[in-house]
């Protein structure tokens, strides 16, 4: 079972992150609200209306149980 090291430190940063709306393709900055549209999800972004940089909430994608 793989864990990314980077999950371990988003946990404990500040709770402000990213809100992602995956089906309109686009995530909500904490700060300013701000709408940014996704192609791809980078580990964090800086937002370019208030120039704070946050996380992203991660998927668990790669923790579902799939049995093998
Ligand atoms: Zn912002």
């Amino acid at each position: 079972m793989i864990v990314p090291p980077a999950y371990l430190e988003i946990v404990r940063a500040r709770p402000s992150k990213w809100t992602v709306v995956p089906r309109e393709r686009y995530a909500v900055c904490p700060n300013c609200a701000e709408r940014v549209a996704l192609g791809t999800r980078p580990e964090r972004m800086r937002c370019g209306r208030c120039s704070e940089m946050f996380e992203f909430e991660l998927e668990h994608e790669y923790s579902a149980p799939h049995g093998t």
